[in-house]
């Protein structure tokens, strides 16, 4: 009989469960002998893929594995990196990552991972880790033990760190498992980064829960999603809202390949699913979507609707599918169904508690051991519950979480800024987008394009405020605080944006989006791109994106900035950009 796969990529070999189990077995005792003990942390930062996935299996059966962001910026390395703080950073691929000169500065031992091509999906080899002084026999970690660390975004600037332990992680993909009710013929098809909780418990390891298999694809690609569910046949896949909505752009403008799946359902968690979206999902792919709800805290998942024969009810996130869920009243009491209320959470996938942190615990945490979620919510007479809002200060970039107080320490650290307030505002396709409001010091100047390239060069381009409004005074709540509720609709910020599950496929139209297509193609490696694709969902990055408009400019002769593609990351939207820009130019 064949030996069942656990891993697929394209391109590559699949890799066999038994062959997992062998590299995994002999990677993590590798880095034990080194002298690496259980409650080191190993921060990790690869491209996704399926050694991103071995490698966090690996590290986590010696020691703490603290996944880290590929896009993260010096600046954001250098907090995480000291905050965690890593003992050692593994790192592969990424040769223009800031991540290596960081940890030299900052004293931490870089250990490379490289892999061929050639080899089976997920093999790997690890470069030298320095002098060993440990016997293999150090004993590997146990079920309380810390597997993973991630961050969360904070109350202040300092985001909290979530330890979970292996019985966490486990117990959470067991529950995953259970609600899917995956078997070892399931094939997750794996765009999630695997550096966030939903990918790494929701795709991996509930689907190695039950021996089934992962493909673990580079990221999610719009443009070759569907080439993927042609080629591996997966039977179902896990992702944010936005990603399902470019997925549904394609699918209508390549129905054959469509239909030919082997698709059994689709599940979507960590930002709310419009309900337009799940019924364009379901139309066409003619598969149940199972809208789940999740958090790192809970080391993913909380709630899920469930799969045929279960009622699922739209615009819930159905029942506790994991732990137990209450929802409770300012002073902590439970309420009655059908009233509104902060959603609690307990159970053997809920963290004991964030790492150094007594305030945020104190205040998360009930007597009774109840983990407030931060996030407003209602049961109903069948246990079914829906997410109304959040208390929490956090704004969800289509599942991207970011943490206004990080935004405002960066607004506040320009010399022209006297306060600064970093708040969610309503957008289109991503739920919600990042806008802040300033109020300069008296006799400063700076542009909006000044304090926005500021914040760029030091966060992530996903954090980086879209809109920043100048304004006289920001509203205090009733202790001084300055307060965002609101904020976006007193100031009347919201975007429009092109990426929605209504948006066409369109090709390039005219001679300058051809050019931009075709370096887009060469750079992302990927098909046509349609001239709505938004270049952070085709596969770009930060990175990418500085590499393209380098691109741009040399092939067109003109100057654009960064900024301007954030605003909109499009074919379309460049090619106005540029087109303006040529305009100028030929004025002058
Ligand atoms: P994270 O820790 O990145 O997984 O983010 C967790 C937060 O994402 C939750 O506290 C919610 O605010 C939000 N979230 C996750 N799933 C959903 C969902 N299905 N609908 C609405 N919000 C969600």
């Amino acid at each position: 009989m064949l030996e069942p796969n656990a891993l697929f990529a394209p391109g590559r070999q699949p890799l066999t469960h038994a062959e997992l189990r062998i590299h995994v077995t002999r990677a993590a005792a590798a880095i034990r002998r080194r002298g690496f003990r259980r409650d080191d942390i190993i921060a990790l930062i690869l491209p996704n893929g399926p050694e991103m996935a071995t490698a966090f299996l690996s590290v986590c059966g010696a020691a703490v594995c603290a996944p880290l962001n590929p896009v993260y910026r010096a600046d954001e390395l250098e907090f995480y990196l000291t905050d965690l703080p890593a003992r050692a950073l593994v790192i592969g691929g990424l040769p223009e990552s800031p991540a290596r000169e960081v940890a030299r500065r900052i004293g931490i031992p870089i250990v490379e991972l490289s892999w061929s091509e050639n080899d089976a999906a997920g093999l790997f080899r690890l470069g030298r880790l320095g002098p060993g002084d440990a016997k293999d026999s150090i004993e590997p970690p146990g079920e309380s033990d810390i597997a993973l660390v991630l961050h969360t975004s904070g109350t202040t600037s300092r985001p909290k760190i979530v330890p979970l332990t292996h019985g966490n992680l486990s117990a959470s993909a067991r529950h995953v498992a259970a609600s899917l009710q995956l078997t070892s013929r399931d094939r997750c098809l794996n765009v999630m980064p695997l550096f966030h909780i939903h990918g790494l418990v929701a795709a991996l390891l509930a689907s190695l829960e039950v021996e089934g298999s992962v493909v673990c694809a580079p990221g999610f690609l719009a443009t070759s999603f569907l080439d993927w569910v042609a080629e591996f046949q997966p039977t179902w896949y896990t992702a944010v809202p936005t990603m399902h909505a470019s997925i549904i752009a394609r699918a209508k403008a390549d129905r054959a390949r469509v239909d030919s799946r082997e698709l059994r359902f689709i599940r979507s968690s960590s930002a709310a699913l419009p309900r337009q979206i799940l019924a364009e999902l379901e139309e066409t792919f003619r598969v149940p979507v199972v809208e789940a709800y999740g958090m790192t805290e809970a080391a993913h998942q909380i709630a899920s609707n469930p799969l045929p024969p279960g009622a699922p009810k739209p615009g819930t996130v159905g029942r506790a599918a994991g732990p137990a869920i209450s929802v409770l009243d300012i002073d902590g009491r439970s309420v009655a169904p059908g009233t509104r209320g902060e959603i609690a959470i307990k159970g053997p996938n809920v963290t004991a508690g964030y790492a150094r942190n007594p305030e945020a615990n104190a205040a998360a945490f009930t007597s009774d051991g109840w983990l407030r979620t931060g996030d407003e919510g209602m049961l109903d007479d069948e246990c079914y519950l829906t997410i109304l809002g959040r208390l929490k200060e956090m704004i969800n970039r289509g599942g991207e979480k970011i943490s206004p107080p990080e935004v405002d320490a960066i607004l506040l650290s320009h010399p022209a800024v006297a306060q600064a307030v970093t708040f969610g505002a309503p957008d289109a396709a991503l739920g919600e987008e990042v806008a802040a409001a300033v109020i300069l010091r008296e006799g400063m100047t700076a542009t909006e394009r000044q304090l926005r390239e500021f914040v760029a060069i030091r966060l992530s381009h996903f954090k980086v405020p879209r809109r920043v409004l100048f304004v006289e005074s920001i509203p205090t709540g009733p202790t001084g605080k300055l307060k965002r509720a609101g904020l976006a609709e007193r100031l009347g910020v919201s975007f429009d944006a092109p990426l929605s599950a209504t948006h066409k496929f369109v090709a390039p139209r005219t001679p300058v989006e051809e050019i931009l297509g075709s370096l887009w193609i060469s750079l992302l490696e990927t098909e046509t791109p349609g001239i709505n694709d938004n270049f952070f969902y085709a596969g770009g990055d930060s990175i990418l994106a500085a590499q393209f408009i380098a691109r741009v400019c040399d092939t067109l002769g003109v100057e654009i900035s960064m900024l301007s593609f954030f605003d909109s990351p499009t074919i379309e939207g460049l090619a106005s950009v540029v087109e303006k820009a040529i305009a100028e130019t030929s004025i002058t």
